[in-house]
């Protein structure tokens, strides 16, 4: 039975004011997307990585992955879609029915650690069908209405307890079949509600399956703007 990790690498990541795609942009020399696939490949527990993409660039995503002489672990590229959700259906339509557990993850999150990824296989290869590494939530959270802004003010709805909250990551880890369902609901509320799931597990927990968090990492920070690239920076200069 094999691992198969899906790395999200589709998205355009405008936030960060380039012209590449943002999982193409460099830190420390070398794209985000590389960073991550080493990561995977050097957890030891992934067997094979399929790298979504944007359109048209599958031969340069393909060339600085799987020539990447850390990432020891055969790769496959496959196009997204113009959602997250539908770019990890793509590649979960690429598993094969020896991976019994498949790992999404962002490549926007291109310094989580090894160790974070074989936290997560283990909890599902212990028998937990959903698995998002997460972290306590340092602020307090409000949930406003929705559209409830009025000249930038918004009503709150609700204070929930920040103890029970948790700020989740990636790699989300499950079981093949359980992620298959998952999508196959999520694929159908897409067409029907126009609603894409930003989240996995979220799709799991709509079929009304449970999921389950493990402890996450600092450093499996989500790259988003500049200034998160530079954190990332320090976090690379520290890791060496
Ligand atoms: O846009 P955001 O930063 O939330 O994207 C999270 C991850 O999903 C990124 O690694 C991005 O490349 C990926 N993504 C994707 N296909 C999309 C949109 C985002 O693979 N259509």
């Amino acid at each position: 039975m094999t691992t198969l990790a899906i790395l999200t690498a589709a998205g355009s990541g405008t936030r960060l004011g380039r012209d590449l795609p943002k999982a193409l942009v460099a830190l420390g020399g070398f794209p985000l997307v590389v960073h991550a696939a080493r990561r995977l490949a050097a957890s030891g527990v992934v067997d094979s990585l399929v790298v979504t993409c944007p359109a048209g660039l599958d031969a340069a995503v393909r060339d600085v992955v799987a020539q990447d002489p850390h990432v020891d672990v055969p790769v496959r590229v496959v196009e997204g879609g113009s959602t997250r959700q539908a770019s990890v259906a793509a590649g979960l339509a690429l598993a094969g029915p020896e991976d019994d557990v498949v790992l999404v993850h962002d490549a926007a999150r291109p310094l989580a650690p090894p160790r974070l990824v074989r936290r997560v296989v283990e909890a599902v290869r212990g028998g937990h069908g959903a698995v998002v590494p997460g972290l306590p939530v340092a602020d307090t959270v409000k949930r406003v209405a929705p559209a409830s802004s009025a000249g930038g003010v918004e009503r709150v709805v609700e204070t929930p307890d920040r103890a029970v909250l948790r700020a989740v990551q990636t790699p989300q880890g499950f079981d093949r079949a359980l992620l298959e369902r998952a999508h196959a609901r999520g694929a159908s509320r897409a067409t029907a509600e126009g609603l894409a799931a930003t989240d996995d597990a979220g799709l799991v927990e709509a079929l009304g399956e449970a999921a389950y968090v493990v402890a996450g990492e600092e450093s499996a920070l989500k790259i988003t703007t500049e200034r998160d690239l530079q954190v990332a920076t320090l976090l690379l200069q520290e890791e060496s």
